[in-house]
């Protein structure tokens, strides 16, 4: 949004912004005395769901997930949130918190995996809400890494009170 120049941003937005500088911080390495530094595994993956927030036709807040195997070296699925496949992207209902009836990110990834691993791992740019977290959880996971904090924590609770290991990344 522009009104005169100056760029405007909404709650979401800032949230957003902030999340976009850790991105770029964390994309830096260097080579010092010979010992290349490079970033994790873990950094890398939350990077590409980072960048998928961009497909996100979501109006209230843009997520990405991407799933991968244990060792973090395939990626089984990705996704972010939106409406169904084939319907207008103003489908979004923006002014309704909670219910603006975009499918999550985590469910849009999930749906994509077609391997039976239990020992999966979920990348979620953002703290998972409840009904998320216990897809997550059905699907069989060994580790949830998320970035951003968002509305509660229920999400993350529910993740950690069956035994899944949960990091902020
Ligand atoms: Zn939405
Ligand atoms: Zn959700």
């Amino acid at each position: 949004m522009r009104e005169g120049g100056v760029r405007t941003v909404g709650r979401s937005g800032l949230r957003n912004l902030k999340v976009e500088r850790r991105f770029h911080a964390s994309q830096r390495w260097r080579m010092i005395m010979g010992k290349v530094e490079r970033p994790s595994l873990e950094s890398l993956v939350m990077d590409f769901a980072m960048s998928l927030t961009r497909r996100a036709t979501c109006k209230r807040f843009q997520v990405g997930c991407v799933i991968t195997s244990e060792d973090m070296t395939q990626i089984y699925g990705f996704g972010y949130n939106g409406t169904a496949k084939g319907l207008s992207h103003d489908d979004c209902k923006a002014d309704q918190p909670g219910g603006c009836g975009c499918v999550h990110s985590e469910v849009n990834a999930l749906i994509k995996v077609r391997v039976n691993d239990p020992k999966k791992v979920v990348f979620v740019t953002a703290q998972p809400c409840i009904t998320c977290a216990k897809a997550i959880v059905n699907s069989g996971v060994s580790k949830v890494y998320y970035r951003a904090t968002y509305r509660s924590d229920e999400g993350l609770d529910i993740i950690r009170e069956v035994g899944v290991e949960v990091e902020r990344v």
